[in-house]
């Protein structure tokens, strides 16, 4: 069949590889009609995450048609249409059993090795390096689901692929984004990022009742459709974000602030401006990760801080006092996909929401390589990039 594959920093080939077979009872194998890049693929692209091999599969968002059981995968059969969410899910574990499912405990078979290497770990991901699993992603023809009794949300025949492929990772986590402020109506809530995660969290504060979202990016046409969410836009190297935050919220700052950028965030001048007086008063050197730092300098005491964005584990400067002190609630992790499948669908079927929006280009698979860097790199305002194969 054929492929994305990953060969190293910014080398995607459209390659051929071997077909998936069942390994396991519980496997199935599906036939992908739809596929997206994700800003997260963005950090293997980057060559941020380490223990990926030469000629890995790429892509954990996708969905497409059951083509085979294993003879224990019961609760889906051929021919149905499915979404898989990014994280494989076992659903008999603890973790599952509390709705924890990122953090199954039994999905990611390279979960002590990860955990030997780098302290933590994560439930088995699709296409997302050996750390979490090393399962072939669906930036393909073919995928081979493990646990797919649990690891898979069924799809109405009335609802095209792209109104549901982004249940499999971007609408959820910009969902659980923003559940985890626990939104009041009378909360302000800031988005800093306004890539496809950044949209489903403006979407999903404005749906939960907030009294106001803004939305901070530098690129005008996310900016733009972050607006026509229902978003207040700040142009980060336009202007001050805490200058125009502070005058957005009475000079309190925002309650609930999420962080929809993660590890590649770039300094804005404002964090610049705040780092030389950091080294003048204390001689200390600051650095990354700026958008971290931007939101607890900036966010009311007592507020919440989501962060749906990734981290690479150990090597980030968190600055823990000003959170202690200003009495900061962190919440945050890979998205339990499936805890929120149900109601998600139920609001696309209704009409409430039709994720789609976010899309702004499609391509056939053998594109994949191109589109990556266009992807990257914002060109011909690119948001959201689906593939068929
Ligand atoms: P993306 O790269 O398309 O979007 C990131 C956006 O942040 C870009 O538009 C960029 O211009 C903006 N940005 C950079 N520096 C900034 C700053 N200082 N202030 C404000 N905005 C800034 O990626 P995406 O697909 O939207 O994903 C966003 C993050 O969410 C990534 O880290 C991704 O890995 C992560 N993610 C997490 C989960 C999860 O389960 N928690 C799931 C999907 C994606
Ligand atoms: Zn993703
Ligand atoms: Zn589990």
């Amino acid at each position: 069949m054929k492929a994305l594959c990953w060969h190293g920093k910014h080398d995607v080939r459209y390659d051929t590889v071997p077909d998936p077979i069942i390994e396991h009872p519980e496997d199935a194998i599906i036939k992908v009609s739809a596929c997206a890049i994700c800003g997260s693929d963005l950090h293997l692209f980057d060559g941020f995450m380490p223990s990926m091999k030469s000629g890995d599969v790429l892509g954990h968002e996708f969905m497409g048609e059951v083509v085979e059981t294993g003879t224990e995968a019961t609760s889906l059969r051929v021919g149905d249409r499915v979404v898989i969410p990014f994280i494989i899910t076992c659903g008999q574990c603890e973790q599952c059993q509390r709705g924890n499912f990122s953090l199954c405990e039994r999905s990611n078979r390279n979960a002590e090795q990860a955990a030997k290497m780098f302290g933590h770990t994560t439930a088995g991901l699709f296409g997302y390096s050996h750390l979490t699993g090393g399962y072939a992603g669906g930036q393909a023809e073919f995928v081979r689901v493990p646990y797919a009794n649990t690891t898979h949300v069924q799809v109405p025949s009335n609802l095209s692929d792209d109104q549901a492929l982004f249940l499999g990772d971007i609408f959820p986590t910009g969902w659980q984004a923003a559940m985890q402020c626990d939104i009041q109506p009378t909360d302000t809530v800031t988005i800093w990022g306004a890539g496809p995660v950044g949209q489903m969290a403006v979407r999903s504060a404005m749906l939960l009742g907030a009294k106001q979202v803004i939305c901070i990016d530098s690129v005008p046409e996310r900016l733009k459709m972050a607006s026509d969410g229902g978003a207040i836009p700040i142009n980060f190297e336009a202007e001050s974000v805490i200058d125009r935050l502070q005058s957005l919220t009475q000079g309190k700052g925002p309650e609930k602030c999420i962080d929809a950028v993660g590890m590649e965030s770039h300094s804005s001048s404002t964090m610049e401006s705040m780092y030389d007086r950091v080294k003048q008063a204390v001689g200390a050197e600051t650095d990354r990760p700026h958008v971290l730092r931007e939101m607890i300098y900036v966010y009311r005491p007592g507020g919440v801080l989501s962060v749906p964005g990734v981290y690479g584990g150990l090597i980030d400067k968190i600055p823990f006092g000003a959170s202690m002190n200003k009495g900061l609630t962190w919440r945050m992790g890979q998205t339990h996909v499936r805890r929120w499948t149900d109601e998600l669908l139920q609001m696309i079927v209704e009409g409430r929401i039709d994720p789609s929006f976010v899309i702004t280009h499609h391509g056939k698979l053998q594109s994949g390589p191109d589109l990556y860097k266009t992807f990257r790199d914002k060109e011909d305002g690119c948001i959201k990039v689906v593939l068929a194969p």
